[in-house]
């Protein structure tokens, strides 16, 4: 029944949008290196979005958008070579109301009411929103925290110096839940104890990029992937978004897609793909 769920209402927001190379999107067979400096076109603006779950222990979001200071202050990506790369990956816009406490308090909800934090991975337009979330533990996979400080975090797309530095990190360590309606996942880690809830490894954009999964009475069951793709639909081709490590994201989509057949209406939902509020729209009516 519908009043035992403890998953109420799922919503999503984007905090503004993000362009990007059409290679990002995928697949392509060139060398990032190559489009990432010669690519003269952009996409179609795309969502930075943030997933909200209503969960009756408390208010879970799953990745936080974009730090507004990433599109309006210059200074905000380093100088020289590195600071290059950003501008030539991403090109983002965001509006004084399109933070996370301006979209949360549109949906009747309060940023200081988030209790968890789930981050995909640590890449800035994803945790951007940390330092609105006065109380909210921030979840992230361990082999995610750890490349912090391996070498080069630039290089890697990690902004260090611009991660909140009174962030509650709780390090996520993936064990076996024998639970056989996650295979062909093996381990994730279930947050609140209840099933409704589980991170699993979708390792590959990242080292340790990680998936939420959202099992509720109320609607079909959803995926939220971070940036294992831009694009739900290329996943399901088993088509590569342009960056990232090949053989890791062709394991990870191989184990969603598997997951998908085995979960039938499963939504996956991507942090930029333009159909992912429409997705998730569809897959909690009736
Ligand atoms: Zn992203």
């Amino acid at each position: 029944m519908a009043s035992q769920d403890p998953v109420g209402r799922v919503s999503v927001f984007s905090t503004g949008s993000v362009a990007v190379r059409p290679e990002h999107v995928g697949p392509t067979r060139k060398h990032p290196y190559l489009w990432l400096f010669t690519s003269r076109r952009w996409t179609a603006p795309r969502p930075v979005n943030v997933f909200v779950v209503e969960h009756r222990e408390g208010l879970v979001l799953f990745d936080t958008g974009q730090d507004r200071a990433a599109t309006v202050d210059p200074t905000y990506f380093p100088a020289g070579p590195m600071g290059l790369v950003f501008t030539r990956v991403a090109k983002g816009r965001m509006g004084a109301g399109e933070t996370v406490p301006a979209r949360l308090a549109a949906l009747g909800l309060r940023a200081e009411d988030v209790a968890k934090a789930v981050v995909s991975h640590l890449h800035y337009d994803h945790v951007g929103g940390l330092r609105d979330l006065p109380r909210a533990e921030v979840l992230v996979s361990r082999a995610e925290l750890d490349s912090l400080t391996s070498p080069f975090p630039v290089a890697r797309g990690l902004l260090p110096g611009r991660l909140h530095d009174g962030a509650r990190w709780r390090p996520v360590d993936f064990e076996p839940l024998g639970d056989a309606g996650l295979a062909p996942f093996t381990a994730g880690f279930d947050l609140f104890g209840d099933g409704a809830l589980v991170m699993l490894p979708t390792p590959g954009h990242t080292p340790g990029s990680m998936s939420m999964l959202v099992r509720r009475k109320g609607g079909a069951p959803l995926l939220m992937v971070g940036d294992l793709t831009y694009d739900a639909e290329l996943l399901a081709a088993g088509a590569l978004p342009g960056l990232g490590d090949r053989r890791r994201m062709a394991r990870a989509a191989a184990e969603v897609n598997e997951l998908r057949r085995r979960l039938p209406g499963l939504a996956v939902l991507a942090a930029h793909d333009p159909n992912a509020a429409a997705l998730l729209e569809r897959a909690s009516e009736g």
